[in-house]
Parts: C-alpha cells; sequence; structure tokens
C-alpha cells in the first residue's frame, strides 16, 4: 500500500516533529551496519510511549505498511535494513529511560530504546549490571539486543542476552499491548512467549519494555594473553581452559591476519601465529590467583610464546583495546568486509578455523579470523574492495561455503548477528522441516506481514 496524503497527516498528528519524511534526514535511516542495499523509507517515527507505538502499528496494520522496527541500527546481518520504499521506520531511541530498579531481587525495568552502556552506566551506581555485552554497547539498544539475542565476550560465563530477559512489554501488529513473563527467577507457567520474542528480529511483535534480572558487578578481574605457534594450538588451548572447569568471564582468540593488522594498526607487538586472550573475574582473590594460576599451567602446555597478565585496571583496559582493536584493525586493509558468525561445538573450534581459512585461500579472499572461541564462536571477516567486481563473487561464494560447511560440521550459520536478510537464503537449510512451523508462527503473530517484512524468510 502507497503511503498517502491522509496517512502523513494522521502521523504528523501523533507524532509531531518527531515525524521525519525529508529525503536527507531519511538516509541514515535506510540502511544498517551491514551497510549492503539503501532503500529509504517513505518516513521514520520516533515514539516515546507504548501508546504511541500502539497507534502507529494501528495505522499500520489497516494500511497494510511495512514497519521498521530500529535501535541503534548496528545490526550486522540488515535484520534492521529498508526493504521497501513504503514503509515506516519506527525508531525506539526517544524510550530510553531506565523506569526502576528493584535491588533487593537483582531487577529493573527499562524501555527498548537505552543502549547497553547508557544502561549499566546507571546501574553501576546500584553496584550491578546487565551482563550481555555487545562490542556494540555504545549504540546498540535494549531493544535491538533483545530482538537478536545478542551476545558478546562474557557470554562464556553469563549467557547471552536470553538468560537475562524476566518479561517484555510488547505491542502486537494489530495494536494490542500485551506483557509477558513476571519477575521471577523460575517460571514454568505455559508456553514462554518471552523467550520466543527474543531473537526474533522484530518479526513478531514490538518491544517497548522489558524486565531484566541484573548481576552483582565482581570485585576483582583479570586479563592475561599468550600467543601461540598455530591457530589450531590456539584454540586446543582455549578447549583444554574449558574443559578444565576454569572459571572463565572471556576466551577469545585472533588468528595470524588479525595480529598483523593489529601490528600496522595500533603499533601491537606480537611473537607467534595466533592469540588467546582471556579474562577471569569475581569476589574472591585467592581463588582468583589460583583460576589465573591453572589458566597459566594450561597456556604453557600448549607452549605458549610469552604469557601476559593485567596487573592493574590501566593494564587490564590496555589488554582490551587489543582485542577491540581487531575489527577496525581489519579494516584498514581493505575498503569493505563482511563478517560472518559460525558457531560449531566446542570440540569442533580447531577445525572450523581451519575449514575458513582453506576457503578463502581458495578463493583468494583475505580473512581475518578472531571472536570468541570459548562458545564456539568466531568471526570470520572476509575483507574485499566494492569495485572489484570479481573479488566480490569470490567473497561471496567463499561465505557461502563457510556458512554450509558449518552445517555439515553441526553448527549454525549464526551464533550472534541473526539471520536479517544476509542469511535468509540459508536459513531453510540449516532448520530443515522446522522452517515452515516457524513460518506459521509469524502468520499467526502478524497475519498481513507488516513486521519487518523480508526478514528472516525469503519473501
Ligand atoms: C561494531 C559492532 C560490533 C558488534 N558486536 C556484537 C557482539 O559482540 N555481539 C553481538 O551479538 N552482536 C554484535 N553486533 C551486532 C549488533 O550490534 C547486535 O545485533 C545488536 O543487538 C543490535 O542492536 P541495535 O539496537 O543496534 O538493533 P538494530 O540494528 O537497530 O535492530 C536489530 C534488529 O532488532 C529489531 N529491533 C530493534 N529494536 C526493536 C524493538 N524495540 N522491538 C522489536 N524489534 C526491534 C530490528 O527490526 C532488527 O531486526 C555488533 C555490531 C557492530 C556494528
Amino acid at each position: 500500500m502507497m503511503i498517502n496524503k491522509n496517512i502523513l497527516l494522521e502521523l504528523k498528528r501523533t507524532f509531531g516533529d518527531r515525524l521525519i519524511i525529508d529525503k536527507s534526514s531519511l538516509y541514515v535511516y535506510a540502511s544498517d551496519a551491514m551497510c549492503e542495499f539503501r532503500t529509504l523509507p517513505a518516513a521514520v517515527v520516533f515514539p516515546k510511549t507504548t501508546e504511541e507505538v500502539a497507534k502507529l502499528i494501528k495505522i499500520a496494520y489497516e494500511h497494510e505498511i511495512p514497519i521498521y522496527p530500529r535501535g541503534g541500527g548496528t545490526s550486522l546481518s540488515g535484520a534492521s535494513m529498508v526493504l521497501d520504499s513504503q514503509g515506516i521506520v519506527v525508531s525506539f531511541t526517544k524510550m530510553n529511560r531506565l523506569l526502576n530498579v528493584y535491588l533487593k531481587d537483582l531487577q529493573a525495568l527499562a524501555e527498548a530504546g537505552i543502549t547497553i552502556d547508557e544502561l549499566n552506566l546507571h546501574l553501576s551506581q546500584y553496584g550491578v549490571f546487565f551482563p550481555p555485552d555487545p562490542a556494540s554497547s555504545p549504540a546498540a539498544t535494549l531493544g535491538g539486543c533483545i530482538a537478536m539475542n545478542s551476545g558478546g565476550v562474557r557470554a562464556i560465563k553469563y549467557g547471552v542476552v536470553r538468560n537475562w530477559i524476566l518479561g517484555l512489554e510488547l505491542v502486537l501488529p494489530n495494536g494490542k499491548v500485551i506483557r509477558t513473563g513476571m519477575g521471577v527467577f523460575k517460571r514454568v507457567a505455559g508456553y514462554d512467549l518471552t523467550q520466543l520474542i527474543i531473537g526474533s528480529e522484530g518479526t513478531l511483535a514490538l518491544i517497548t519494555k522489558a524486565l531484566i534480572k541484573l548481576a552483582p558487578i565482581p570485585k576483582y578481574k583479570v586479563a592475561m594473553y599468550g600467543f601461540f605457534e598455530s591457530e589450531r594450538i590456539a584454540a586446543e588451548t582455549i578447549y583444554d581452559l574449558i574443559i578444565s572447569g576454569i572459571d572463565l568471564t572471556a576466551a577469545e582468540f585472533l588468528d595470524r591476519v588479525t595480529l598483523r593488522a593489529l601490528g600496522g594498526f595500533m603499533g601491537f607487538k606480537y611473537t607467534g601465529n595466533a592469540m588467546v586472550l582471556i579474562e577471569i573475574s569475581g569476589n574472591d582473590a585467592d581463588f582468583l590467583k589460583r583460576e589465573l594460576e591453572r589458566a597459566k599451567r594450561i597456556f604453557k602446555e600448549h607452549k605458549a610464546l610469552e604469557i601476559k597478565e593485567s596487573k592493574n585496571e590501566e593494564e587490564y583496559l590496555a589488554i582490551w583495546k587489543i582485542r577491540k582493536g581487531a575489527a577496525p584493525a581489519l579494516a584498514s586493509l581493505k575498503p569493505k568486509y563482511l563478517v560472518l558468525d559460525p558457531t560449531v561445538p566446542i570440540s569442533k573450534v580447531p577445525d572450523l578455523v581451519e575449514m575458513i581459512n582453506r576457503i578463502c585461500e581458495k578463493y583468494g579472499i583475505i580473512c581475518g579470523t578472531f571472536g570468541h572461541m570459548g562458545d564456539g564462536n568466531v568471526h570470520p571477516n572476509l575483507l574485499y574492495d566494492p569495485r572489484d567486481k570479481d573479488e566480490i563473487e569470490r567473497m561471496k561464494k567463499a561465505a557461502h561455503e563457510i556458512m554450509i560447511e558449518t552445517i555439515r560440521m553441526g553448527g549454525t550459520i549464526s551464533g550472534e548477528h541473526g539471520i536479517g536478510i544476509e542469511k535468509a537464503g540459508l536459513f531453510k537449510k540449516e532448520v530443515g522441516e522446522l522452517y515452515e512451523v516457524l513460518q506459521q508462527l509469524k502468520k499467526l503473530f502478524d497475519p498481513k506481514n507488516i513486521l519487518n517484512p523480508g526478514k528472516i524468510f525469503i519473501k
């Protein structure tokens, strides 16, 4: 359906100057961090209340206008991308309040548009935090992270967003406002709608508020890294750390291409061909020291070429700066990169890295791989020049083959960034006969297909 003058007038009445229709401003909302396609929406609105969200969706439902929910727009799979020029982007950035902290129960209620960093900044004064930590936390919103079920470096200890959401306030495509879940840590009363919405990529309902679970901020933390002769040895080191039951807060991996890029980008001095970075945290200094010694022993058993641990906050931050520099360092090697998020059972991680390198070599694509290896999840960054059509083709073939091989290894094509539009073509291959059941669920929630159409499922 086309957006006509009457619909625009109705939107103007509801949103006033929180409605954008001028072309130059619309550009900002056309794409997301995947940056592949660019379709301008017809309008962007910035609701401040759940009632305004409900009003918008009722208009959209009546006139069958596509709605594209948007938080920080940091999706790497094109999940927040506009696909229809008659669509409306609903930006949650003005619904960004922490509404209540229930400290005694380790819970808080927040609006969907608050960024993860803002949320944790507010929470820090109470000595608590929301543990899921995507690297995009300065811009990624709570609603966006719930819609994508995001993870991060701490997922090995704390799990992903799914593990920290107790309930949701939702606006359904027909405008009905519902609340799921409640403020208890265990509940098995009937179907779990909260968990169904988490990871649904804005295709089932709009999230307006979330009741989240909190954790006390640990008193002590230490970061440690070591270099290894090969990627396989580094991967085996991480596997042994996990199997030994060490209380890891993070277990990260960087390959030789990433190390070389970091050397050029920020003058990072390294040796060997791969790096393992871990964090251990807790409230008992002696326990932490013992765990660190155990980890060091495992590093040495795998002939770590050099080991460095943080002795204070400054050194701790300096170590993490290396890991945080990995993506920008790789981005400096070529004009563009496609980042994937294959995830396999932890025993298969050493094979995963070798498979990625073998495929990229076959297609002549430079690939730097780093990531949350402790969860079986790595990020191959396939570097390319968008002006080189042949290289784009080879890059796409390599990406496709990596995902197919990941499925063959018993893994998933997405451990972090979601399906979006990027992986919609392969999603059916991963889920098989479940695909139809999932499509039926989508139809039940959104019979007119107005919520983020074209995402997850191919049109
Ligand atoms: C530099 C960088 C680092 C990253 N690191 C990580 C990482 O470590 N771990 C990780 O998991 N991901 C990571 N990502 C991916 C991305 O940040 C996450 O997917 C994040 O959750 C997206 O949040 P957002 O607010 O930007 O959502 P958006 O990109 O705006 O939207 C993402 C999806 O959520 C939907 N959505 C947004 N808000 C709502 C709402 N209120 N209701 C319903 N649906 C909604 C959108 O329609 C879309 O489908 C990274 C991205 C970048 C650019």
